[in-house]
């Protein structure tokens, strides 16, 4: 552990693991806590009260009562929950819903998004200004557009230049826009509302609040955080974020080696007892429909969007298919991706499950032979590091994290002794995935060559030991305070 005292920091974020997740920010949120306390930090998060978060308190206490928070009375509670230290906003009229904690039963956003989160991250400012009596941290941590009014209300209250921000990018595509009239409901300043501030082009922009005001920026991948800075992935943001870019870094994501731990799981059959995959690779061929095949068996576990580039998988997918390769998807999402996949499921060497099912996720990543990541823009990525770490190779697109992550097949990394932990490709078109799908299935062709690459890829390290370091540095460096 680096010297000196423990670095107070509350974590803003809108989900964690194991409590409540839609994507990987909630992985991230999940992890990083544990991950820091060898490094210094303490972290408490601050969650919204959903009744998922609500029913797995364990010892709830009332620590503050805030009699008007946005529309009705709320209290800030602290308790354990799924292994972490929280602060809970306990806001019935705002998260006590059924549905999603982001959409409604239709499938499109609550309407006071805008609302429920300004008022996490208000919040958030309230007890970095002392609001529960005994704690209060010395940095607030805020991510995404969901925290990312955090810093802007830290800047305007009385705890304005005591105590320090970050705000971290987990995906720029979601940019946290209301129209200029809320303004007032979301206690924002009109005189802020200009195109250094919160305006983006007519609306207010949660997430720029937090790239303008927070004290530093970061996303988690360096390729991402370069990437961020062109016209081509900014999404409208380049332009702050390049006049931010002494502010911004890049960290890459870790993943729980515990949890996912082909040695251990126990929702698979463990590698030293099954040698290897085989077990699970037949159970998972059962599980889909699947007959045996000469060629290796590619999983997909992803949200199923534009995003992902699986639209591209669908046209790519007669090159796996002819050269005796197996396609096993788990996902859900935009509807017409779903009914691509179903269709395609026609195949016999083709299986599809829709909807989100963690303990399929594992028994995939147990199962399979290889991990397709085709993402048109990808910040980090996890699936990949799964890949790696159930030596289920990953196939990922040129692009942020994935970049990052894996170490491409290629002469130079095959020649002598093998370094390749996957396949990568670029352009990311359909027609690339497709050559990429053709290599997999030559590479698996050649055994030991094979082999090599799964051990390569399975001693890769992918925990967030190096990350959560970098973290505490980057915390030490904003507080001005040396290791
Ligand atoms: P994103 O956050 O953009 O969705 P990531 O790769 O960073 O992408 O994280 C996705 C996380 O969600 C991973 O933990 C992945 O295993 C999980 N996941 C995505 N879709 C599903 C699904 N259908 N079933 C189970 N887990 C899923």
């Amino acid at each position: 552990m680096a010297g000196g005292a423990v670095i107070a920091v509350l974590s803003v974020a809108s989900e964690a693991a194991p409590l409540v997740k839609t994507g990987g920010l909630a992985d991230v949120a999940g992890a990083l806590p544990g991950a820091l306390r060898a490094h210094g930090v303490g972290m408490r998060t601050l969650l919204p009260g959903y009744p998922a978060v609500m029913a797995a308190l364990e010892a709830p206490r009332i620590c503050a009562e805030v009699p008007s928070c946005f529309g009705g009375p709320a209290r800030v509670l602290r308790a354990r929950g799924g292994g972490l230290d929280l602060l809970v906003l306990d806001a019935p009229h705002l998260f006590t819903r059924g549905a999603g904690i982001y959409l409604g039963e239709t499938g499109a956003d609550w309407p006071d998004n805008p609302e429920r989160f300004a008022a996490l991250s208000w919040v958030a400012a309230e007890i970095a200004g002392g609001l529960i009596p005994d704690w209060r941290p010395a940095l607030v941590h805020a991510h995404d557009w969901q925290g990312g009014l955090a810093p802007y209300y830290l800047a305007r209250s009385t705890a304005a230049g005591k105590v320090a921000s970050v705000l971290t990018i987990h995906n720029i595509a979601f940019q946290g826009l209301a129209p200029a009239s809320r303004l007032g409901s979301l206690r924002l300043d009109p005189a802020d509302f200009t195109p250094e501030g919160l305006e983006y082009w007519g609306q207010i922009s949660a997430l720029k609040a937090g790239l303008i005001w927070a004290d530093r920026l970061t996303t988690v991948s360096p390729n991402y955080a370069e990437e961020l800075l062109s016209p081509a992935f900014g999404m409208g943001l380049d332009g702050v974020l390049r006049a931010r870019r002494g502010q911004l870094s890049g960290i890459l994501n870790g993943i729980d080696t515990q949890v996912w731990d082909p040695e251990t799981d126990p929702l698979i059959t463990p590698y030293k007892a099954a040698k290897g995959k085989a077990a699970n690779k037949a159970a998972l061929r059962a599980e889909f429909g699947l007959p045996e095949a000469e060629g290796p068996l590619c999983i997909v576990i992803s949200r199923l969007t534009a995003q992902k580039g699986l639209d591209l998988l669908i046209e790519a997918l007669p090159a796996l298919l002819e050269r005796g390769g197996q396609l096993a998807l788990l996902g859900s999402g935009d509807p017409g991706l779903e009914q691509a996949f179903q269709a395609a499921a026609a195949h016999p060497q083709v299986g599809v499950r829709i909807g989100y099912d963690e303990a399929l996720s594992h028994r995939m990543l147990a199962g399979g032979d290889a991990i397709l990541v085709p993402s048109r823009f990808e910040p980090c990525g996890l699936t990949q590091l799964y890949g790696l770490r159930y030596g289920t190779l990953p196939v990922v697109a040129l692009t942020g994290g994935l970049a990052d992550t894996v170490i491409p097949a290629s002469p130079a990394t095959l020649a002598g002794k093998v370094v390749a932990t996957g396949v990568q490709f670029s352009p990311v078109t359909a027609a690339a995935l497709g050559a990429a799908l053709g290599r997999v299935c030559a590479l698996y062709a050649q055994p030991k060559l094979w082999r090599a690459m799964m051990r390569n890829a399975m001693a890769h390290p992918v925990g967030w030991d190096h990350s959560a370091a970098a973290y505490a540095q980057l915390y030490r460096d904003i507080l001005g305070e040396s290791t």
